[in-house]
């Protein structure tokens, strides 16, 4: 019996993406402005994600708080365009977060979804991310909120998502997680003993061999879903 229904934040409910890559083009505008010349004239928002996700790599499991890992993205972006500053690198940063937080959404399928499946299952939020849902007037739906950067552990290590189940006292096998990550959310929720929906919004294919126990294009699937896995049982 399904009991506890538990979302990623980035990507799932919010569109990380879209707001990322709107904050980057600011922070890079702004640093064309300040340092104008050929290396930050080649810089561009492609590269610095690609950036982003190196320092991310060398920082995995040693730094499970992301903001942490952005303003080391910053200050290694300053870097390779020869600049060294690490106040500009503080500036970038404060902006990118900034602009984050005045660009995002919620995707237009999440009140509607959350809104059918509160009154029949608790509703908890796990996020590596961090992002507060109170900026976008979600909040209430959740209980408990778990930030990974708070408790010092990341999603796909299991141990995140005992830190959620802990804080509800309803078992794994009572729960399910929604989340678009495969390797994050679907195989840290198996992990953990958890059922998992996948949400894949885009229809991408899945050559991970990381099975979900179902999958979505859209969040008002979910509720389906959870309705089926109920009545199993
Ligand atoms: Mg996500």
């Amino acid at each position: 019996m399904i009991r506890l229904v538990a979302f990623d934040g980035d990507n799932t409910l919010w569109d990380f993406e879209a707001a990322m890559r709107s904050a980057l083009r600011s922070t890079l505008d702004e640093l064309w402005t300040v340092q104008p010349g050929p290396s930050t004239a080649a810089l561009t928002v492609e590269r610095m994600i690609q950036i982003r996700n190196r320092v991310a790599a060398e920082l995995e499991g040693r730094v499970a708080d992301l903001a942490v890992v952005r303003y080391a993205a910053f200050e290694r972006t300053l870097e390779e365009v020869g600049i060294s500053d690490a106040a500009l690198a503080a500036r970038l940063n404060a902006m990118f977060f900034a602009v984050k937080a005045q660009q995002l959404q919620p995707f237009e399928d999440v009140v509607p979804a959350l809104d059918a499946v509160s009154g029949r299952f608790r509703i908890a939020l796990l996020t590596n991310g961090n992002t507060d849902p109170a900026q976008l007037g979600l909040d209430h739906y959740f209980d408990p909120i778990v930030f990974a950067a708070t408790e010092g552990v990341a999603k796909p290590d299991p141990g995140i998502f005992r830190v959620l189940l802990d804080r509800t006292g309803i078992p794994a096998e009572d729960s399910a997680y929604v989340g678009d990550s495969l390797s994050d959310d679907i195989a840290g929720a198996r992990g953990a003993g958890m059922r998992s929906i996948w949400v894949n919004r885009s229809g991408d294919p899945n050559p991970t061999g990381i099975v979900p126990d179902a999958e979505v294009r859209s969040l008002a699937e979910v509720p389906r879903v959870l309705e089926g896995w109920s009545e199993e049982r």
